[in-house]
């Protein structure tokens, strides 16, 4: 008997209707965002209406209409369908947590990117001028402890898998995002907003590594609906009797060598503590807490504030990201900047397999290109990835 492969509805909705004065083409060149600035960077990532790009008909300029909101979405904050109305006039800015580049992606992966991809596009049809980044983790765990299985540097290791995302977008016929920040560029905003956290006291040093104090943010939980005293560690993070609360999360990382020598230190009462010091192939950056690397929320924040400011429309991903990524993106965002604000949470469903979610843990994936490049035209894959459900037998992978 098959596997069978079940999709869940998408949780956004959309209405379609004509437009027909929406004539205005939108070009974006994603070479002006390789700079972040954090002021104003939400002007950065928007070109500006002149009237020679306004459209012309019978030989007058028409005035563009403000595009017409018929758009609904399921807001994972209110949990409950929303009209949609952006915070800036005509202007969208979105951001969709993108992968951890360590190995091909599977059709996990793709459901989501499809389908921020449909909502780009119709965003796009509705007249607005969108600004959609979608990042790449390229320093984390698993990409550290894939890289020292391949002996290989783990930046060269995700740089080559980013890649390879890129080229199954390509066969999906998703288009590129405005732009596709990575975390080891954005190491100096990353660090500033971790400084800006801890000076605002909301979170505490622990010898080299950093956490985020989860009972100094009244607010958390308001996304997942979890409660504080409820919260375990993160997945990502192993729990660590040295935090004030095992809810409490990693801002920053100290390198593993810094760690051993720093108990080392503590066991044989030497009065120096090394500052300089990381695992062979280890990346690190040197930060006021010492060498290390960002804990993996953090990037989020720091990423979407560069590019979109700290105020956007949208904020998307899978919904495996409600908790504990996105619950503590808000705290962290809030924590740095009170007027933080993502106007609509929006999160795509699972793709799972025999009743299980499909993940790289659990070892029951199926890359998109043992899937999508061989068995199915890219547009049926869409309609799959798109659709309430679809089995697929084995015998057609
Ligand atoms: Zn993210």
């Amino acid at each position: 008997m098959g596997t069978l492969l079940k999709c869940y509805k998408p949780l956004f909705s959309i209405r379609f209707s004509p437009f027909p004065n929406s004539l205005r083409s939108l070009q974006f060149s994603t070479r002006s965002f390789n700079h972040p600035k954090r002021r104003n960077p939400i002007r950065r990532c928007f070109t500006s209406l002149s009237t020679s790009s306004q459209p012309l008909i019978n030989g007058k300029t028409v005035e563009p209409e403000i595009p017409s909101s018929d758009l609904w979405l399921h807001n994972t904050m209110s949990k409950k369908k929303e009209l949609f109305k952006p915070k800036v006039e005509g202007q969208v800015g979105m951001y969709v947590c993108g992968v951890t580049a360590y190995d091909l992606s599977h059709i996990g992966h793709a459901r989501v990117y499809v389908t921020f991809d449909v909502l780009y596009r119709y965003l796009k049809h509705l007249g607005y001028e969108v600004c959609y980044v979608r990042n790449f983790t390229d320093v984390d765990d698993k990409i550290i402890a894939r890289a020292n299985e391949l002996g290989e540097d783990p930046i060269n290791l995700s740089r080559r898998y980013c890649d390879e995302f890129n080229q199954d977008m390509v066969h999906l016929q998703c288009l590129p995002p405005s732009v596709e920040p990575r975390v080891s560029d954005h190491m100096p905003q990353i660090i500033d907003m971790i400084k800006q956290i801890v000076d605002n006291g909301y979170a505490y040093r622990v010898e080299g590594d950093v956490f985020f104090a989860v009972e100094k943010f009244p607010h958390y939980g308001q996304l997942s609906g979890r409660k504080v005293e409820d919260n375990r560690a993160g997945e990502r993070v192993a729990v660590d009797s040295r935090k004030r609360n095992p809810a409490d999360f990693a801002l920053w990382k100290a390198s593993f060598m810094r760690n051993i020598m720093i108990h080392l230190c503590h066991a044989f009462s030497s009065l120096f503590v090394p500052n300089q010091s990381a695992k062979e192939g280890e990346p690190f950056w040197e930060s006021p807490w010492g060498p290390g690397r960002p804990g993996w929320h953090i990037e989020c924040s720091a990423m979407s504030a560069a590019y979109l400011g700290y105020t956007f429309d949208i904020h998307g991903g899978g919904m495996d990201l409600v908790f504990p990524h996105h619950e503590n993106e808000i705290a962290q965002s809030c924590a740095a900047c009170k007027q933080s604000n993502v106007g609509y949470w929006i999160h795509n469903g699972f793709v799972t397999i025999d009743s299980e979610k499909m993940s790289k843990s659990l070892g029951n994936f199926f890359t998109i290109r043992q899937v999508g490049y061989r068995s199915l035209s890219s547009t049926s894959f869409e309609t799959f990835l798109n659709g309430n459900s679809l089995s697929i037998s084995n015998q057609l992978l």
